[in-house]
């Protein structure tokens, strides 16, 4: 089958030849119809998600969505012939943490799909049962690519960080992939939205999904704008970048009461914050870690219901998503980007 190989973490994939899997028990093959692109996959071709030698090579991509063509010994569901997609972390599911619905927290993981377990950069690929997920009906494979990650962890976040009718919801990288899909969740939920990023275009879509303000990170007037969206400053600031730049502006324009969320795990990055400021202004920082298989499930209701919007700007064969990640690196995309066969 034709595949997208990655042969050292921190390299990038190359076309390569290489056999079809056959599913283990507990497995299912599933045909890949498409895999969506972001961010997230260049952070684990770094290693930055588990960069072990004897994992390598590996097929890269875990936000696949592809239909069942054949199931390993013991295996039950999905059925054959199902469209899913993939569910991203290798959990054990029989934890305390699995059973309450908090895989993201499995005491036993395994480590994630396309770092770990061959992922849906190729024509096949062969993953536990438990990993693969009903797509509703009537959705499109490339469509689809968006939920088991851009869509379901703001879900995920809108749930950590209480969201509601009378917050004002600041998303720092509101045009990237998650971000797009984060600005949707969070009018969903009666929110305001105010959109930070770093281009004019960009930013002028995130319009049209729902941000009431936006604001450009590097613009001199940035400050004054959020000022006068957000007097009190925004009760909610979700950075999606991750930079200590960053994170000091979420921490200093929050209002009193405010809660900051923290979604990015890149190595090195420490948040400073005076804890007298967090006793006198009742401030909250959370993390939050993607999204449990319920959440996903929830998030595709959402997608199949009309409610949130898949953006899924580019789409590419295999055999150009190094395109894809060149624009990723460059900032360039917005939303996902995706590979269909
Ligand atoms: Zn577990």
């Amino acid at each position: 089958m034709r595949a997208q190989v990655l042969h050292a973490w921190g390299g990038e994939v190359t076309p390569a030849d290489v056999p079809t899997p056959a599913p283990a028990a507990g497995e299912a093959l599933v045909r890949v119809e498409a895999c969506g692109v972001g961010l997230t996959v260049l952070n684990a071709m770094n290693g930055n998600l588990g960069g072990r030698p004897e994992d390598l090579p590996r097929i890269p991509g875990h936000e696949l969505v592809g239909i069942v063509t054949a199931l390993g010994p013991g295996v039950a569901h999905p059925e054959v012939g199902r469209r899913v997609m993939a569910y991203f972390y290798l959990a054990c599911g029989g934890c305390d943490f699995c059973r309450l619905a908090h895989e993201p927290l499995c005491r036993n993981l395994r480590g994630y799909v396309g770092v770990a377990a061959d992922g849906g950069y190729a024509e096949y690929t062969a993953l536990p049962a438990g990993n693969l997920l009903p797509v509703p009906e009537g959705l499109g494979a490339v469509e689809a690519t968006a939920i088991p990650d851009a869509i379901a962890t703001p879900f995920h976040v809108s749930r950590r960080a209480g969201i509601g009718p009378a917050d004002v919801v600041m998303i720092v990288g509101a045009a990237g992939g998650v971000g797009v899909h984060m600005v949707q969740m969070a009018r969903l939920c009666g929110a305001e939205v105010i959109a930070v990023d770093l281009d004019a275009a960009k930013l002028d879509a995130t319009r049209e999904l729902g941000a009431g303000t936006t604001l450009d990170f590097r613009a001199p007037d940035a400050r004054a704008r959020l000022a006068a969206a957000a007097p009190a400053g925004p009760t909610v600031a979700i950075d999606l970048v991750g930079s200590r730049e960053t994170h000091a502006f979420c921490l200093d324009v929050l209002a009193r009461r405010g809660r900051m969320v923290v979604l990015t795990t890149f190595p090195g990055i420490t948040l400073e914050v005076a804890s007298r400021r967090l006793v006198t202004e009742e401030i909250t920082v959370l993390g939050s870690r993607y999204a449990s298989r319920w959440e996903l499930g929830e998030a595709a209701r959402l997608v199949a219901a009309g409610t949130i919007r898949p953006v899924v700007s580019e789409v590419v064969p295999l055999e150009r998503v190094t395109e894809l990640h060149a624009k990723l690196r460059a900032r360039t995309l917005f939303g996902r980007g995706a590979i269909a066969f």
